[in-house]
C-alpha cells in the first residue's frame, strides 16, 4: 500500500502534516483506534528502486538500500476522499522520516504497512488522563475527539516552548497542561513532574501515556504507585528513546519493556 503527497503543513516548529492520497491507498482497512499507526518505509537516498516496490525484492539488497521502517499514528484517514493524515515530528536535519517529511512535496510517495492498533478511550471511564509528547500528539488528538461528550480529560503535553503548542480540542471537559523543554534541567523528569502536580480525577481513571521512553516510564510508574490509575486502564507505550535512532532503540527495546512491566507494583 502507498499514498501520494497531497499536501504538507507546518503546524508548528516541531510538526509536519502530510496528507496522502491516490489510487495506492486502494482496499486501506479504516483505523480501529485512536493510536492506530502504519509501519511506513522510507527509501534511502540512491536506492535502485521506486515506490511502489516489492518487499520480496528489496529484502536481500545491502543494508543501506534498504528501506528504513518507521511507525506513524494515522491522525485521520478520510474514507470518501481518500485521505490519509500523518503527523510527523522534525528534530532537526537527522532521521529518516523527519527529514522525508521536511522535503514532502506533493507527487511523493509513501509506501506502508498496515494499519495496526485499536486502543481508543473507554466509554466507561468516568475520567481521562493522556500524557505524551509530540510523537503522541497525533493519537492523544485522535484520543480526545473520543472521549465521551462532558467527561472530564486532562491532557499532559510536552513540547520545545509555547510555539509547540497545538490547538486541541476535545467534547469532553477538557484541561490542557503544556510543559516546554526549553529551559528544562531534566528532559526525563518533565512530565512525570507535571502529573504529580495535577489534582486527583475523580473515578475509574483510563490513561493513555506514549512518547520517549524514560518520560512514559517514569509517568507509568508513578501513576501505578500512586494508585491513580489501574494497570487494566493504563496505556503506555515507548515509541522512541532520546539519543537513539530507531534502528538502535529497537534492538534494546524488548529488553527495556520487560524492565518496565515489572515496576509500578503496589507493595502489599
Ligand atoms: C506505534 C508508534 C506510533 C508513532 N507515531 C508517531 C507519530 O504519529 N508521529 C511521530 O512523529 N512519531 C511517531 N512515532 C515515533 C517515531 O516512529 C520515532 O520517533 C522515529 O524514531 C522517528 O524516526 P526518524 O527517522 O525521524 O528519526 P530516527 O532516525 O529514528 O532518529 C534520529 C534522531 O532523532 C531522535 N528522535 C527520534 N524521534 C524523535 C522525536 N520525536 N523528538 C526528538 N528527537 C527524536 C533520535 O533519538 C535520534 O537521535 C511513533 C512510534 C510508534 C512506535
Amino acid at each position: 500500500m502507498y499514498g501520494e503527497v497531497v499536501s504538507t503543513e507546518t503546524l508548528t516548529p516541531h510538526l509536519i502534516r502530510v496528507v496522502l492520497g491516490g489510487p495506492g491507498l486502494d482496499g486501506l482497512v479504516a483505523p480501529a483506534g485512536a493510536d492506530s499507526y502504519v509501519n511506513a518505509f522510507f527509501v534511502p537516498p540512491g536506492a535502485p528502486y521506486e515506490v511502489p516496490f516489492d518487499d520480496d525484492a528489496v529484502r536481500d539488497l545491502p543494508r543501506e538500500q534498504r528501506p528504513y521502517p518507521r511507525r506513524y499514528t494515522v491522525r485521520s484517514w478520510d474514507a470518501d476522499q481518500q485521505r490519509l493524515t500523518l503527523d510527523f515530528v522534525v528534530h532537526g536535519d537527522v532521521g529518516r522520516a523527519g527529514r522525508w517529511a521536511t522535503h514532502a512535496r506533493p507527487g511523493d510517495r509513501l509506501q506502508f504497512r498496515g494499519p495496526a492498533g485499536d486502543w481508543t478511550p473507554s466509554p466507561d471511564a468516568d475520567s481521562y488522563l493522556f500524557v505524551g509528547d509530540e510523537s503522541a500528539f497525533p493519537a492523544i488528538g485522535g484520543a480526545l475527539e473520543r472521549v465521551p461528550s462532558g467527561r472530564p480529560v486532562v491532557a499532559v503535553l510536552e513540547t520545545g516552548s509555547a510555539a509547540g503548542e497545538l490547538a486541541l480540542s476535545s467534547p469532553g471537559d477538557l484541561s490542557l497542561v503544556w510543559v516546554h523543554r526549553d529551559g528544562a534541567a531534566d528532559l526525563d523528569t518533565l512530565l512525570v513532574d507535571a502529573v504529580r502536580g495535577l489534582d486527583p480525577l475523580p473515578g475509574v481513571v483510563d490513561a493513555f501515556v506514549h512518547g520517549e521512553a524514560a518520560s512514559t516510564r517514569a509517568v507509568r510508574r508513578h501513576l501505578l504507585e500512586t494508585g491513580a490509575v489501574a494497570r487494566e486502564h493504563l496505556s503506555c507505550s515507548p515509541y522512541w528513546r532520546r539519543g537513539l535512532d530507531d534502528e538502535q532503540w529497537r534492538a534494546v527495546k524488548g529488553a527495556w519493556t520487560r524492565e518496565v512491566e515489572v515496576e509500578g507494583d503496589v507493595p502489599a
